[in-house]
C-alpha cells in the first residue's frame, strides 16, 4: 500500500524528529520549543498554518486535489504534544535534557507520526477527495488542550465542519510491539473529581452535646455514597466512585469544625455521569442536613468518556488489518478506566481512537507502563503509525459521504 511505502521511506526522519522532541519535553498548555519544532518540520509542505492564541497549538490544513475546492469531507488527525513532570530513568542517548520533565507517555511519538502522516498525505494530495486537518495539541495530561482548541475554531478551520476524527496512542507495556488495539463503542471512561466538606462546630471531645461533630457525619456520607451507586445505576452501565481521601481533626480529644473527603468518579455514559453528579450532591447535602450540619460540594470536571463511532472504528480496524495483517490487530474485550481529552473532539465528531504497542521489551506484561520514569517506547513503530493515520484519512475522504446526522457518539 502506498501510504505504508511512503511512510517507511521517511522512517529515519521520523525517528530523528521523535528523538529531538524527546530531549525537550514541555508541560501543559505552553510548549514553545515543541511548537517551533513542529512548525519547522511542516515547513515546505504547502499547508495552511494556524497557531493557537491561548495555547501553543498548531493546526495545519491540507487541501486535497481530488475534489473541487471547498468540497468533499474534512478529516481530522490528532497528535498530542506534551510531556509529564517525571524524571527520566531510561538510559538512552536521546534522554530528556529538561530536568524533572519527560515524554513518559510517548506523545513525542504522536507528534512524529502525525508529521509523517502530513508528509505522506502531501505526496498523495491529488488523490485526496477533501481536506485534512492536522491537530497538534498541548496539555493532554492536564489541564486539557483539546477543549480550548475547539473554542479557538479547530472544528471549522477548514471552512466547513470536520466529518471524522482519528487518533492513536502508543503504549510502553501491555501490548506487543507493533500491535494495534481498540474496541467498538466505549474505550476509555470519563473522569471527574469530587470534593465534599462537612461543616459542623468544633469543641471538646468530652462534650459532644455542645458541638456539632462532622466526623461521624462524613463517615455516613461515604457509606451513603456507596449505597447510592449500587442502588441508582444499571449494573451493566459501569460506574466507579472511589473515596480516596478523608480528612478531619487533629487529636483524639478535639471535635473539629469540619471534615472533608476527595473522590474520583469514573463513568462511560453522559447520562450516568450527570445523574451521579446530581446524586452525589443530594446525598452529601441530605445526610449532612439530617444531622443539622451543612455540606459544601465541589466538582472538578475532567474529561468525557472516549467513545468510538461504529463506522469510524470499523474503518480504523480495517485499515490496520489491511496495512499490517490480521494478526497485528486485537479487539479489546473491555474498555479501560483511563481517560483522554481527544474525547472532547469525539463528542462532537464521529471518530476512532487506537492504541499501538511500542514496548521495546520482549515481555510487555512486565514492562514499565506509560507515565513511569522507566517507560520506554520503541520508535520503530513510527512509520506504521504515520501510515495508519494517512490511510484512515485517505479512505475516509474516498468514502466521501458527509457525516450522517445523529451519528455522534453518545
Ligand atoms: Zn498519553
Amino acid at each position: 500500500m502506498r501510504t505504508l511505502e511512503l511512510a517507511h521511506a521517511i522512517a529515519p526522519d521520523l525517528v530523528a524528529l521523535r528523538r529531538e522532541l524527546h530531549q525537550i519535553p514541555e508541560l501543559g498548555l505552553h510548549l514553545p520549543l515543541t511548537q517551533a519544532r513542529v512548525l519547522e518540520a511542516l515547513s515546505g509542505l504547502d499547508l495552511e498554518m494556524h497557531q493557537g492564541s491561548g495555547l501553543s497549538s498548531v493546526v495545519a490544513v491540507l487541501r486535497g486535489g481530488g475534489a473541487p475546492a471547498g468540497q468533499g469531507p474534512v478529516v481530522l488527525l490528532r497528535g498530542d504534544m506534551d510531556g509529564l513532570p517525571v524524571t527520566e530513568e531510561v538510559d538512552v542517548h536521546y534522554r530528556s535534557r529538561h530536568e524533572g520533565q519527560m515524554h513518559a507517555c510517548g506523545h513525542d511519538l504522536h507528534v512524529a507520526a502525525l508529521v509523517g502522516a502530513a508528509r505522506v498525505l502531501t505526496e498523495l494530495r491529488e488523490e485526496l477527495a477533501g481536506d485534512v486537518v492536522l491537530m497538534f495539541q498541548p496539555a493532554e495530561e492536564g489541564p486539557g488542550g483539546a477543549a480550548p482548541m475547539i473554542e479557538e475554531g479547530l472544528l471549522d478551520v477548514a471552512g466547513r465542519p470536520v466529518d471524522a476524527a482519528y487518533a492513536l496512542h502508543v503504549m510502553s507495556s501491555e501490548h506487543p510491539l507493533g500491535q494495534w488495539v481498540s474496541r467498538p463503542r466505549e474505550l476509555m471512561s470519563a473522569v471527574d473529581r469530587v470534593k465534599i466538606r462537612v461543616v459542623g462546630a468544633g469543641g471538646h471531645g468530652s462534650q459532644p452535646h455542645r458541638a456539632l461533630d462532622p466526623v461521624p457525619v462524613l463517615c455516613e456520607v461515604v457509606l451513603a455514597l456507596q449505597t447510592m451507586v449500587t442502588r441508582t445505576f444499571d449494573p451493566m452501565d459501569t460506574i466507579v466512585l472511589t473515596v480516596g481521601a478523608i480528612r478531619g481533626g487533629t487529636a483524639d480529644n478535639i471535635i473539629p469544625d469540619d471534615a472533608d473527603l476527595a473522590a474520583t468518579l469514573r463513568t462511560f455514559s453522559p447520562r450516568t455521569r450527570e445523574t451521579a453528579l446530581t446524586a452525589i450532591r443530594r446525598v452529601a447535602e441530605g445526610v449532612t442536613a439530617a444531622h443539622g450540619m451543612t455540606a459544601e460540594v465541589g466538582f472538578d470536571e475532567g474529561y468525557p468518556a472516549t467513545v468510538n463511532d461504529d463506522v469510524e472504528y470499523e474503518a480504523g480496524r480495517q485499515s490496520a488489518v489491511d496495512l499490517f495483517g490480521p494478526e497485528r490487530f486485537t479487539e479489546r474485550p473491555e474498555p479501560e478506566m483511563g481517560s483522554e481529552d481527544m474525547s472532547f473532539v469525539m463528542e462532537r465528531v464521529p471518530g476512532a481512537y487506537f492504541f499501538l504497542g511500542a514496548c521495546p521489551d520482549d515481555d510487555p506484561a512486565s514492562a514499565p507502563d506509560n507515565h513511569s520514569p522507566r517507560a520506554a517506547f520503541d520508535d520503530t513503530v513510527l512509520a506504521d503509525g504515520a501510515a495508519w493515520l494517512a490511510e484512515v484519512a485517505l479512505r475516509r475522504l474516498r468514502r466521501g459521504e458527509p457525516r450522517p446526522p445523529g451519528s455522534l457518539a453518545e
